[in-house]
């Protein structure tokens, strides 16, 4: 049997384990997908144990390990290099010479995010974004939203610090423009990439504030609370809202294409993913 795993710390709950795993089963193949906690202290040597493990077909990377394993990987796409985090490795040349396999790392939430606004027709060529956060998340959606043509992203985050990197990490050789700015007008879609549902006393502002400089959509990337307290503030105001899922889903879907090299059954995934969210 093949195996699949997400690695992170703590790791106590995933839905990753229930989308793969009803992928496999539709699709008739013998793999079970599992969450694989591993500290920090360990990361180095699990690697080069799932490395030499025969029954590996691929793993995830979850919290807080998407950029330290970036040195223990033998090459990096450029949109993982870009975005500065792996989530998904992908081992090849195995069964030609076990010896000599490598190991890619691949960062499928740029996908996942891309797939989400395009399947709910969220607008973003030469759209005005304000991404709030400067996280893992917030570093793929911004890299995303420049790949889709946004003409300017406004950033706001907590830490200055953690906005100035970012910022100095993205900016070079893309296309449009990231600016931590306080200028709002015309923004037309406003996404929460932090962990709050509350983000914006955090940022320096009121909420009431920005929903009134435009209209358009709000996307927050937390799941499994479909209308979370950000969102019901934009729906109040009129904004029209999309939540999390489908960039969870699309990620995953992006992740088994690339380990099985088979099309994704993403209605099945997406069933498992709805049935577990409502738990
Ligand atoms: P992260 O790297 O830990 O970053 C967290 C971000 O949230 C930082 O910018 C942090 O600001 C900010 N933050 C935390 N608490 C805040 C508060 N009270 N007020 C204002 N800002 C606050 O996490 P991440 O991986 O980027 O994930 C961020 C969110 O996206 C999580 O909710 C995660 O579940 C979600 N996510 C969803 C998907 C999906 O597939 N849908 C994929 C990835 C992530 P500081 O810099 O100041 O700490």
């Amino acid at each position: 049997m093949q195996q699949y795993g997400l690695l992170g710390y703590p790791l106590t709950y995933s839905l990753s384990p229930a989308m793969h795993n009803a992928a496999f089963e539709a699709l008739g193949m013998d793999a079970a997908y599992e969450l694989w906690p591993t500290h920090p202290d360990a990361l180095p040597h699990k690697v080069d144990a799932l490395r030499h493990d025969p029954r590996l077909g691929g793993f995830n990377i979850t919290v807080p390990h998407k950029q330290v394993i970036m040195p223990l990987l033998d090459d990096i796409s450029p949109a993982a290099r870009a975005v500065g985090a792996v989530n998904t490795v992908i081992r090849s040349g195995w069964t030609s010479s076990p010896q000599d396999c490598t190991l890619n790392g691949e960062n499928t939430d740029v996908y996942g995010f891309q797939q989400m606004l395009q399947e709910a027709g969220v607008p973003v060529q030469g759209a005005r974004v304000l991404v709030l956060g400067a996280g893992g998340a917030a570093r793929a959606v911004i890299y995303t939203l420049l790949q889709m043509g946004a003409d300017r992203v406004l950033m706001l985050n907590r830490t200055q610090e953690k906005a100035a990197q970012l910022l100095q990490d993205l900016q070079a050789g893309e296309r449009g423009e990231v600016v931590v700015s306080p200028s709002f007008s015309s923004i037309s879609l406003i996404i929460n990439a932090t962990s709050s549902q509350d983000p914006w006393p955090g940022c320096g502002l009121t909420s009431r504030q920005v929903w009134s400089y435009g209209q358009g959509f709000a996307v927050d990337l937390m799941y499994g609370n479909m209308l979370s307290g950000f969102l019901e503030q934009a729906g109040h105001h009129g904004w029209q809202t999309l939540s999390g899922e489908g960039m969870l889903l699309y990620q995953a879907a992006r992740a088994f294409e690339l380990w099985t090299g088979q099309a994704a059954p993403v209605e099945v995934m997406r069933s498992a993913l709805m049935r577990t969210l409502r738990g």
